[in-house]
């Protein structure tokens, strides 16, 4: 059976936050993605940081130059302006900041077969997102990741969205662990900001806090999975 993985990771660009809560990983010995927008906007401390962060082994991808939905801009300006304008310039600001970009986050988690066909193309590994089922649909989410497929779909795990909680789903999460520690299978979650809940709230912003991120890192760890960046993931 191969070893069940969790590939944890967070979109946008709090960068300051994930950095300073970046002791949560290091306790549960956890590596994880980010899936940076607006690269060109990052200042040079902002910069600095994902650097640390990547040498700390942890992934940094691409979300996006402008945090664009893909389907919605193709329909209006088609697939070569999307790579030129969104995809492109996304790969290149992170370049010209020494940081990674072979994966890819599509924002909104919105996607269809053509955005999928050109961008796997240009990425190694391309993340959705997909509904927070509470019922058995849960662990659909879970993938064998020694298949072919490089789209990846994920579950959300943010406690609170626009400035409303979400419901409460720690049990359905905490099924779809067992499922993959029991299958061997790869799960892969998403999380935006980390700030606590006066911050997150006041903000409007998708985030988790601190002590939820541990409490599912450590689930993880005591289920026996590993919990790794993309940049572990084959090409
Ligand atoms: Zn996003």
């Amino acid at each position: 059976m191969r070893q069940p993985q969790l590939l944890m990771t967070f979109d946008d660009c709090t960068v300051d936050h994930w950095f300073v809560h970046r002791g949560v990983f290091d306790d549960a010995a956890a590596r994880v993605t980010f899936f940076v927008s607006h690269v060109d906007r990052l200042t040079d401390d902002e910069t600095d940081k994902l650097r640390a962060l990547q040498r700390d082994g942890h992934t940094i991808a691409s979300h996006g130059l402008r945090h664009l939905d893909g389907p919605q801009y193709v329909a209006q300006h088609g697939l070569g302006a999307y790579l030129e304008h969104e995809i492109e310039p996304s790969i290149a600001a992170l370049a010209d900041r020494g940081l990674g970009h072979r994966d890819f986050a599509y924002p909104f988690g919105r996607h269809d077969r053509a955005t999928d066909d050109v961008l796997t193309a240009r990425f190694s590994w391309v993340r959705t997102t997909s509904a927070r089922h509470l019922d058995g649909s849960a662990t659909q989410v879970l993938v064998d990741l020694d298949a072919p497929t490089r789209v990846l779909p994920a579950r959300g795990i943010d406690v609170g969205r626009s400035g409303v909680a979400n419901p409460d789903d720690r049990g359905a999460l905490l099924v779809v662990l067992d499922e993959a520690a029991r299958t061997g299978a790869g799960v892969c979650l998403f999380a935006h900001d980390i700030a606590e809940w006066d911050h997150g709230l006041a903000q409007g912003r998708n985030f988790i806090t601190p002590d939820r991120l541990r409490a599912v890192l450590t689930a993880a760890q005591e289920r026996g999975l590993t919990a790794e960046g993309f940049g572990v993931l084959p090409d």
